[in-house]
C-alpha cells in the first residue's frame, strides 16, 4: 500500500504540473500559429488526458487493494464489507483531490474500530434455567464527539452486523451538525416471547459489564431494534445503581426520568421529514402520495403517523412474520391499534388483517426472491424494518409499480444491486445515513437538555428536528454537486460525513 499512497501522490503532483503548463502555453511567433498551436495543444490534452486515465486506475487500485484488505480482515462480516464497499464507491473522488487524507490514512483508521468489547452475559429465565449470550459494543470513533448509537437486541446480532451499523453510524452522527462520534451494540438475546421479569434479567446482566465501557461523556447508547422504552428503563435503572449516579448516559428515556420529548417520534418524523424536502425540490409534496412503509416497531409507526398527518396515504407494514396491504390507507385509529398490538401486547401484525376488513394479509416466504411488499403500486417506499430488505429485484419491482422516492427509515435496508438500480433511475433516493438521522440527532437533543437540566416542548424540539433533516438535506445535495454527482444523495452523505470526521481526525493527529 505504501507504494501505491507515494505514486497516486506524485501523479497528483504530474497532474497539477500539467494544468500549470496549461496556463502558461504561449503563441510561437516563428511559426505558423496555428500548427505550432495545434499540435502543442494535442499533445498537452493527450498527455493530461493518459495522466488522468493513469490517476484514475491508480485510485481504482488503491480501492480495491482497501477492500482485500477489509475481507481478509474481518472475514465472515459480509455486512460490514458491504457498508465499507458502499461507503468507498462514493469517496474515490475526495481521496483523488485530497491526498493528505490517503497519505494520513484516514480511511484505513474510520474502518479500524477504535475499540471492540465482546462479553457473557449469563442470565435465568422464569423456570430457573441458565442461558448465556453473547453482548457487543463497537465504539468505532470518536473523532467529534463521545461514542454514540444504538443498542440491538436480535438473534441475528454478531460482531460484523454491529460493526457495519457503528461504521455507517460515524457518518451519520457527523450529518446531524451535533458533536456526536460514532458507536453501536447489542446482543443476540431474542425479547421477542420473554416476560418482563427475564427481560429485566438480561437487561441487568448486560449491564453489569457494559457500564465500565460507557458514560455521559464517554458513549452513550440509545435503542435500537428489540430495544425500545422498557429496555431502555432496564438498562438505565441498573446503570443508575453500579454507579451510585443519575446522568444522561442513556437517550431515548422516559419523559419523567430525563427523556426528550419526540425522541421515540423522531427517526420516523425524520425520514418523512427528508422524503418532504427530497419531494421539493421537484417543486412536489407527499399530500396525496401513496406510499409503502415496512417494518412495524418504532420507526415505522412514527413515519405512517406523519405521513397521515402530512395527508399521505401509507398502505402497507410488516413484521418478521409478514405484511399487511391496506389500499384504503391506515388512519390513527388503525396506527393505534397497531401501537397496542406491537408496544404493548407485542403480537404479531396478522391481527390487523383479521380486525380490519379488505386488508390483504401475506404471510414471509422465505423461498422466494424477492418481497412482494415492494410489489405494489406506489409513489413512495419507507423501508423501515432491517438491513438488506431491499434487494436488487425489490428494486426493479418498486422503480416498476411508480415509485420515485424512497427514504430509508432502517440502517442499509437496500442492498448495493439495488442501490445502483435507484441511482441509475436517477429517484429521489435518501440512503439510511441521511434520511434516519432524524433518532440520533434528538438523541442529541436530549443530550444537550440533560446536561443543561432543562426541558424543551414538542414544539421546540420538533422544530429543531425539521431543521436539522433540512439542512441534512441540503448538505448532502450541495456536496454531490459539488463533486460532480448532482442529485445523488448517497455520495453526497457519504462525502459530507467522511470529510468532517476526516478533518476532526487530522487536528488531532495520530491517535
Ligand atoms: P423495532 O421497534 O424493534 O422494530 C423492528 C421492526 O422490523 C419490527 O416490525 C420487526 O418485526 C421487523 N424486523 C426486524 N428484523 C427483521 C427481519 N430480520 N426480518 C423482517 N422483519 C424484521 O426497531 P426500530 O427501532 O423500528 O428499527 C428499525 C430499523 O430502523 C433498524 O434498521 C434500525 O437500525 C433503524 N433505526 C432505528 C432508529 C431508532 O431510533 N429506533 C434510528 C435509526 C435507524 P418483528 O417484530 O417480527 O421482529
Amino acid at each position: 500500500m505504501d507504494s501505491t499512497t507515494l505514486t497516486t501522490a506524485s501523479v497528483a503532483t504530474s497532474v497539477q504540473g500539467c494544468s500549470s503548463q496549461d496556463e502558461s502555453v504561449q503563441p510561437a511567433e516563428d511559426h505558423p500559429r496555428s500548427l505550432v498551436e495545434i499540435t502543442r495543444f494535442c499533445l498537452l490534452l493527450f498527455g493530461s488526458a493518459l495522466d488522468l486515465a493513469y490517476y484514475s486506475l491508480l485510485m481504482q487500485d488503491y480501492v480495491s487493494s482497501l477492500m482485500a484488505d477489509v475481507k481478509a480482515k474481518n472475514p465472515a462480516e459480509p455486512e460490514f464489507h458491504q457498508a465499507v464497499e458502499e461507503v468507498i464507491e462514493s469517496l474515490s473522488i475526495v481521496l483523488e483531490r485530497h491526498p493528505e487524507y490517503r497519505k494520513a490514512r484516514i480511511l484505513e483508521r474510520m474502518i479500524e474500530p477504535e475499540r471492540t468489547i465482546m462479553f457473557r452475559v449469563p442470565w435465568q429465565d422464569d423456570q430457573g434455567n441458565l442461558h448465556v449470550n453473547r453482548g457487543f459494543r463497537v465504539q468505532m470513533n470518536s473523532a467529534i464527539g463521545p461514542y454514540k448509537g444504538g443498542l440491538r437486541f436480535h438473534p441475528t446480532v454478531n460482531l460484523g452486523i454491529l460493526k457495519f451499523l457503528a461504521f455507517e453510524q460515524v457518518f451519520k452522527n457527523a450529518l446531524t451538525t451535533l458533536p456526536m462520534g460514532g458507536a453501536k451494540g447489542g446482543s443476540d438475546f431474542d425479547p421477542k416471547g420473554k416476560s418482563d421479569l427475564e427481560v429485566t434479567r438480561f437487561c441487568q446482566a448486560f449491564m453489569c459489564e457494559l457500564f465500565r465501557h460507557i458514560g455521559p461523556n464517554t458513549d452513550v447508547p440509545a435503542g435500537d431494534i428489540g430495544v425500545g422504552a422498557r429496555e431502555i428503563g432496564f438498562l438505565f435503572g441498573m446503570y443508575k445503581k453500579l454507579k451510585n449516579e443519575f446522568t444522561g448516559v442513556f437517550t431515548g428515556k422516559g419523559p419523567t426520568w430525563g427523556g426528550s420529548v419526540i425522541r421515540p417520534e423522531a427517526t420516523g418524523y425524520g425520514a418523512v421529514y427528508f422524503a418532504a424536502e427530497m419531494l421539493k425540490t421537484r417543486k412536489e409534496e407527499l399530500k396525496g402520495k401513496t406510499c409503502l412503509v415496512s417494518g412495524s416497531g418504532n420507526v415505522a409507526q412514527y413515519t405512517v403517523q406523519k405521513l397521515i398527518t402530512m395527508g399521505a396515504r401509507a398502505v402497507t407494514l410488516s413484521d418478521s412474520s409478514g405484511f399487511i396491504y391496506d389500499e384504503a390507507g391506515l388512519t390513527p385509529e388503525k396506527l393505534e391499534f397497531v401501537m397496542d398490538l406491537k408496544n404493548v401486547r407485542r403480537g404479531r401484525l396478522a391481527e390487523y388483517a383479521d380486525k380490519f376488513k379488505n386488508t390483504i394479509y401475506t404471510p414471509s416466504d422465505a423461498k422466494l426472491d424477492h418481497n412482494p411488499l415492494w410489489d405494489r403500486p406506489a409513489q413512495c417506499a419507507f423501508p423501515s424494518a432491517t438491513q438488506n430488505e431491499i434487494n436488487e429485484k425489490d428494486a426493479v419491482n418498486l422503480l416498476k409499480n411508480g415509485v420515485y422516492v424512497v427514504s430509508e427509515g432502517a440502517n442499509m435496508p437496500t442492498t448495493i444491486g439495488g442501490v445502483h438500480r435507484f441511482l441509475e433511475a436517477k429517484i429521489l433516493f435518501g440512503p439510511g445515513k441521511a434520511a434516519n438521522a432524524g433518532g440520533v440527532a434528538t438523541s442529541g437533543l436530549e443530550m444537550a437538555q440533560n446536561s443543561m437540566r432543562i426541558s424543551w416542548t414538542r414544539e421546540e424540539v420538533d422544530n429543531r428536528l425539521y431543521n436539522i433533516m433540512k439542512s441534512i438535506h441540503d448538505v448532502c445535495l450541495r456536496t454531490a454537486e459539488r463533486y460532480g454527482t448532482p442529485g445523488n444523495y448517497v455520495s453526497g452523505a457519504n462525502i459530507a460525513g467522511f470529510v468532517k470526521v476526516a478533518n476532526a481526525m487530522m487536528d488531532q493527529g495520530l491517535v
